[in-house]
């Protein structure tokens, strides 16, 4: 049987390069954006191409009735979940300075990047485990895309290195709690990679990685991220439940 994978943000950026990558590797998927069905069209046919079946699931990641509405469709479309990529994320609209930063950038950042991807991976969590009792050979995985953010610390965007800090527990959380039933947890840990995200601090980024910001000078690819999240999804890691891969270059290398 065909795996499953439900990527959130899928059909652009980083979340479009792990969709790619999987839907080449023999992944059947389920992408997720908010979105209207016809501004994806294209993209869900251009995936379509590798083989396999995609459809794509409009919901708000941060409201949890969109939440389950999503994890209904596929379910109904396809009976299974094997891989959950809880990807979709967003930066704060306006940078403030962390002794600025309002409550609401606060409440926005850490409901669509943190909230709504644990209860998220919890729901498809204890969909994975009662599948692991009734289907013979079940294997699934969640992997969580953070940011090198959960460590580095960004005066000005301090809501989303706090979003991305907690997503790091709650892979460990999920890894503990998981890890006897065959459905290892990881976390995915970006540098800069070039997406819409970063169009907008393009300038900055080049003039940084032309100073020497990284050990591998050129900025990252969505499909750098793709092949990290195949090769997990694919369980080459099997034995790592819990652990951090680094897609940054080398930026977070300590130097003196
Ligand atoms: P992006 O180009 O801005 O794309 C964001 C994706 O998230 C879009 O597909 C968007 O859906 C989706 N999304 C936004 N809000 C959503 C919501 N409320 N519910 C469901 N989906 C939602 O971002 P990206 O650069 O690809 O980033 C993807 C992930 O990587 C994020 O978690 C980000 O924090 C992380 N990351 C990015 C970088 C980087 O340098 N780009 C570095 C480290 C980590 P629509 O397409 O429908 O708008």
């Amino acid at each position: 049987m065909r795996r499953i994978a439900l990527i959130t943000g899928g059909t652009r950026g980083i979340g479009l390069g792990i969709a790619a990558t999987l839907a080449q590797r023999g992944f059947d998927l389920a992408l997720n954006g908010v979105r209207e069905p016809a501004a994806v069209a294209d993209v869900v046919e251009q995936l379509k191409q590798h083989g396999g079946n995609v459809i794509y699931c409009q919901a708000d990641v941060a409201v949890r009735a969109e939440r389950e509405r999503m994890l209904e469709q596929v379910n109904t479309h396809y009976g299974a979940l094997h891989v959950l990529v809880n990807n979709a994320g967003v930066a704060p609209k306006e940078r403030k300075d962390v002794l600025e930063m309002q409550e609401e950038s606060y409440d926005r950042v850490m409901n669509m990047n943190l909230k709504g991807p644990f209860f998220l991976a919890q729901a498809a969590a204890n969909w994975m485990l009662r599948q692991q009792t009734s289907v013979p050979g079940f294997r699934g995985c969640i992997i969580n895309v953070s940011s090198i953010s959960a460590t580095v610390a960004s005066l000005n965007r301090g809501e989303y290195c706090i979003s991305k800090a907690g997503l790091s527990m709650v892979t460990q959380l999920l890894a503990l709690r998981l890890g006897a039933y065959q459905v290892p947890v990881y976390e995915v840990r970006p540098g800069i990679i070039a997406t819409d995200m970063t169009a907008g601090v393009k300038e900055k980024y080049d003039r940084l990685i032309g100073e020497g910001l990284l050990a591998q000078p050129r900025w990252g690819l969505p499909e750098d991220v793709g092949k990290a999240v195949a090769m997990l999804a694919a369980g080459e890691l099997a034995y790592s439940t819990g652990q951090v891969v680094m897609i940054d270059g080398g930026l977070t290398i300590s130097r003196l």
